[in-house]
């Protein structure tokens, strides 16, 4: 299994768990960009949103349901938050398994870099 995120999915390789659900993990970005920084991924590997199938869709609204969860764990639900899913070599996707970066805690700037 070379992918990162399903070792971490499958307890490999450690990580700051905030979030752990049948079907959704969530753990902190290992290089936050902002005082909050999670990523909210599917336990079952998907490589890209551009792979995304219609039976999908239940999984993708469970990740954000969770980044809504989340937000209010950490207290920033009022304040704010952004979540983004970089599909892609253009998005500047990195690791090739979905994920959702819940990114909170400081002024985002729009539109992004
Ligand atoms: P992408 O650029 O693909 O949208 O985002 C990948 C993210 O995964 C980056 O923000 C990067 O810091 C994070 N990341 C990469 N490897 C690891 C890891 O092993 N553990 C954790 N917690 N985050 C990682
Ligand atoms: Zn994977």
């Amino acid at each position: 299994m070379s992918c990162i995120f399903c070792q971490i999915a499958a307890g490999k390789i450690p990580a700051k768990i905030v979030l752990d659900e049948p079907e959704v993990l969530a753990f902190r970005d290992l290089h936050p960009v902002a005082p909050t920084h999670v990523l909210v991924i599917p336990k079952r590997h998907i490589a890209s949103l551009a792979e995304l199938e219609p039976a999908d869709a239940g999984l993708v609204g469970r990740l954000f349901v969770a980044a809504r969860r989340i937000a209010e764990m950490e207290g920033v639900s009022n304040q704010g938050f952004r979540t983004v899913i970089n599909a892609g070599p253009d998005a500047g996707q990195t690791v090739f398994h979905v994920h959702l970066h819940l990114l909170a805690g400081r002024q985002m700037n729009w539109p992004p870099g």
